[in-house]
């Protein structure tokens, strides 16, 4: 199908942390490449972006560093724009989801499908913090991770060990505003009903997108569909927001995964009044570039909002990447484990276009991918300073030196085998790069011009002008030879710089400079084309266009992740010792304070025996227990010891242990734990076991 207008969204960056590069690489380079490529094709297209700023992770931060909402969204907004601007990331706009045009939008949204009756009205229990007055959302929450015990996981996660939870799942749940212990309220939200659009979906989806969306996008969506959808609430308890627009939601917003779609849509309002040409017609191709993170927010939950709207464009394609990790670790905004763009900018001033090469070259299409420093090194200088850079410069030098800085003439009579596969070579890599780019295939692409570039040197080795030049005898016919060279060369530069505009579009400007040629050479159409540059035109020196990596500038890029690797370890450290600290001073209390005295009697109620360890190995899925078999002679017994954490299950097999041998059974982690081991403590705070001094008969009675 052929389409009138191309609107493309990039993912709305969420306004809480500066950009990087695993946001570029994800999707706002692809993009942007995107975009590139159909304005050079003269489309008419609309690139649409802009800060994500409502959610709870803002409140949060703006509640940490003492600062309201706003003054958050307003910092990182800015921040965020300008990376962007100076990555040359080419949105026609970048709004922002707290501007009044988006309120406005998204609040006629949901009154659009209230009217119609499309939403739930469901009142259910939630928690709520008495002492701040509000119902708490999932990352509000936190509590101890039932999982791996972590004292501080979310509501909806725990970071530590990534379980997804629900915060019914949290032991001892409190509030992360107050640290109050939490009460369940009820309160009401409007439920969007996805199970009625699931039919509509999967005819959507299963029958209409199977043959050309990408295979992680499909299989996502197959997924979710294959498990079944069900109503979602579409309002939260807060006050950072877009309100709901009804009389009886005071203290209620909309959920951001409702609103922040609808951003696209105000944010093209807010850019041209013909707004609707782009979103409301059928010849209009929306294509959404995202993160994999997000894939079931547009694939899913927004086609159907736009369905149950009605008189919307749905999108036509979702060309999600996977993720980018930094030296083999996934890349963290909280941990700061990240090369954040304002940062690099400042390191590598003007190689915006040396970060585009290495993120579009490794870009994790098809799945997660690396970036590591060498690797940046080795593909500037090897790739793009060493083929392309060095074959356009090489070309300008000797036409400098051998054509007096003139674009030379081509003698038809000599034309031989080797001009014309060049010529050949440029119009197929057109094609294999117009291929590549509409199937979102953008590494491919970009290798194809790389790959040019190469054929590109291999043609001027063979051809080698400066020797022709250094045989005076045969000067006339040689230099004829060397015109041709270098005439095909220029022309090849020229191409280069036509299909490297959408990539690199810094360096495909630097490249028109060089030879006077105005941008609108660059247009698409002119691709193949062996006429770009007029003979016996004069072209400027050559500058380098790519700058070689050294070794030192990496060096200091490892050493600064090094540093950082270092003040993660040390908080992660202070974190436990903290925590350590805590518990050993109530311990502490408890030794010291002396307990209410007993009779003999209640003494005498206590069966306590020497037991002999011969068996001891880690509970599944609880750090703290190790689950001991116990010989006392006259039984085997089996007890669950909370010690884990002090004692090597391997370390303690044949010790005698005092135990209490007449507490009541109980089971933890599904095992029945029979008595109690007796523990002391010395003065680092490490447990040590009661035993007894020379060895025992092994369930001898303590007296
Ligand atoms: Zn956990």
């Amino acid at each position: 199908m052929d389409f009138k207008r191309y609107l493309i969204t990039a993912a709305l960056p969420y306004a809480n942390g500066p950009v990087h590069i695993g946001h570029l690489a994800g999707c706002y380079l692809p993009a942007d490449i995107y975009v590139r490529f159909l304005r050079s094709q003269k489309k008419d297209v609309q690139f649409i972006c802009g800060s994500d700023e409502h959610g709870v992770p803002i409140t949060i931060r703006a509640m940490k560093e003492g600062i309201t909402p706003q003054d958050v969204v307003d910092k990182y907004n800015t921040i965020i724009k300008n990376s962007f601007e100076e990555m040359g990331i080419s949105f026609n706009i970048y709004s922002r989801t707290s501007s009044k045009i988006h309120t406005e939008t998204a609040q006629a949204f949901f009154l659009n499908l209230y009217n119609k009756g499309i939403f739930e009205e469901r009142e259910s229990e939630q928690y709520y913090d008495e002492s701040k007055e509000m119902f708490l959302a999932d990352r509000y929450i936190l509590g101890t991770c039932p999982v791996c015990g972590n004292n501080n996981a979310y509501g909806d996660q725990c970071e530590k060990c990534g379980s997804s939870l629900s915060p019914e799942q949290l032991i001892d749940p409190r509030s992360a505003l107050s640290s109050a212990s939490l009460v369940k309220k009820k309160t009401k939200h409007w439920y969007f009903p996805l199970d009625k659009y699931e039919n509509w979906l999967k005819e959507w989806i299963v029958e209409g997108k199977k043959d050309h969306w990408k295979s992680n996008v499909y299989g996502q969506c197959k997924s979710w569909l294959d498990n079944g959808l069900y109503p979602r609430a579409m309002t939260r308890d807060s006050t950072w927001g877009v309100p709901v627009p009804l009389p009886d939601a005071v203290g209620k917003v909309l959920y951001v995964w409702f609103d922040a779609p609808i951003g696209y849509i105000s944010a093209t309002k807010e850019l041209t009044n013909l707004w609707s040409d782009y979103w409301c017609n059928e010849d209009t191709k929306l294509v959404h570039f995202i993160g994999k993170d997000n894939i079931v927010f547009h694939c899913i939950i927004f086609p159907a909002m736009l369905k149950a709207h009605g008189g919307f464009v749905l999108p036509e394609s979702v060309p999600a990447n996977e993720f980018l990790n930094l030296e083999g670790e996934k890349i963290s905004t909280s941990r700061n484990w990240a090369v954040w763009v304002n940062d690099f900018l400042k390191d590598f001033p003007d190689q915006q276009d040396t970060l585009r090469y290495v993120l579009c070259a490794n870009a994790p299409e098809t799945k997660d991918n690396d970036f590591t420093w060498k690797d940046f090194q080795d593909r500037v200088n090897s790739e793009l300073v060493a083929i392309f850079g060095n074959f356009v410069n090489r070309t300008f030098v000797l036409m400098h030196k051998l054509c007096k800085g003139r674009v030379p003439k081509m003698h038809n009579d000599i034309v031989d085998v080797s001009d014309n596969g060049l010529a050949d070579d440029i119009v197929a890599t057109k094609l294999k790069v117009e291929q590549n780019i509409e199937n979102y295939k953008f590494r491919d692409a970009l290798y194809e011009i790389i790959d040019l570039a190469r054929k590109g040197n291999k043609y001027l080795q063979d051809k080698a002008p400066w020797l022709l030049a250094k045989t005076p005898e045969l000067q006339l016919e040689n230099q004829q030879k060397i015109d041709n060279c270098l005439h095909v060369c220029l022309q090849l530069t020229a191409n280069l710089a036509i299909l490297i505009n959408p990539f690199l579009p810094f360096t495909a400007k630097k490249m028109c400079f060089m030879m006077k040629v105005v941008e609108r050479m660059l247009e698409w159409e002119n691709a193949g084309r062996l006429d770009l540059l007029k003979v016996s035109y004069p072209l400027r020196a050559p500058e380098l266009l790519f700058k070689k990596i050294e070794d030192i500038e990496i060096e200091q890029q490892i050493n600064k992740l090094k540093e950082t690797q270092k003040t993660i370890k040390m908080s992660e450290t202070t974190d436990k010792m903290d925590n350590t600290e805590t518990v050993r001073q109530e311990i502490k209390l408890e030794v010291h304070a002396p307990k209410q005295e007993i009779t003999y009697e209640d003494f005498a109620k206590l069966d306590l025996r020497v037991a002999t360890i011969i068996g001891a190995e880690k509970v599944k899925n609880a750090d703290k227990l190790l689950k001991i078999e116990l010989d006392l002679k006259t039984e085997i017994r089996t007890v669950v010891s909370g010690i884990a954490l002090h004692f090597k299950p391997e370390d303690i097999i044949g010790k005698q242990v005092t135990i209490v041998a007449n507490l009541a059974p109980r089971k933890l982690k599904g095992i029945e734990s029979k008595g109690m081991i007796l523990m002391a403590e010395n003065e680092d705070g490490r447990l040590i076991f009661v035993s007894p001094l020379e060895k025992a008969d092994a369930g001898s009675e303590v007296k």
